[in-house]
């Protein structure tokens, strides 16, 4: 199975999900590239894929060197070291995985123009992930007004490892609930409209809880495997 192939049915079952359940929002795929190489990833290019997410300092720049001269938008979607932070920052259009204090500050030190942020949310719970608590949520944005280079466009989850779809779905409703009630506090530096969630294994109940990012790795360069439903 090629790229291209993997690509065209990941549409054509986005597709499918919005349609059958009548959902509106745009979906904007975000690759994970983690897993390949820049060679891998012009033939993601050709096949229109234009967002790329990737999860290590060291790799995005080393891609990023490569391929500068592309029509890429740049994400980092991995946990981001303040220590790394100057030498990428102004490399991205968007930030996934904002999820303390001292980051924000330190993004706000080195950064141009406004950086569009997504709050790293943990909803499942679950010890090992990164993130907020769902609890801290609305303090950690009042916390971020003063930080001039930070707009919050939105929150970003990873769900826990499991193909019960009951406890995904309300991983996923968490998230939406709580972006819902952020936007109706009308802050102007958070207008909090977008919803980062949804991997290979479960982008589908994501989109139908209302993600407008999903953020996709194996799925795409999966060999014929096959993870539709
Ligand atoms: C790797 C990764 C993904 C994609 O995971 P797949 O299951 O391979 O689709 C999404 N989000 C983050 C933060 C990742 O590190």
């Amino acid at each position: 199975m090629s790229i291209k192939e993997n690509v065209n049915r990941l549409l054509r079952e986005i597709d499918r999900v919005k349609s059958l359940h009548h959902l509106t929002q745009n979906v904007t795929i975000c690759a994970a590239t983690k897993y390949v190489d820049v060679k891998v990833m012009k033939e993601l290019l050709q096949a229109g894929i234009t967002n790329f997410g990737e999860n290590r300092v060291q790799d995005f720049l080393t891609k990023y060197e490569v391929l500068q001269n592309e029509d890429i938008t740049w994400h980092f979607i991995g946990t981001l070291q303040t220590n790394k932070v100057k030498k990428m920052i102004n490399k991205i259009s968007y930030l996934h995985s904002l999820d303390r204090e001292n980051l924000a500050e330190e993004i706000n030190k080195y950064r141009k123009a406004p950086l569009n942020c997504f709050i790293q949310v943990n909803c499942s719970g679950e010890v090992s992930k990164h993130g907020l608590r769902v609890d801290d949520v609305h303090s950690f944005i009042y916390k971020l007004e003063k930080y001039d280079k930070i707009k919050i466009i939105g929150l970003m989850t990873m769900a826990e490892n499991t193909t019960d779809i009951e406890v995904l779905k309300q991983t996923f409703r968490t998230l939406r609930e709580l972006r819902d009630e952020i936007q109706t506090l009308k802050l102007p530096y958070a207008p909090c409209t977008e919803l980062s969630m949804g991997m290979s294994n479960d982008y589908q109940i994501a989109i139908r809880e209302g993600a407008t990012v999903i953020r996709i790795g194996s799925l795409l360069f999966s060999n014929g495997g096959n993870n539709d439903d």
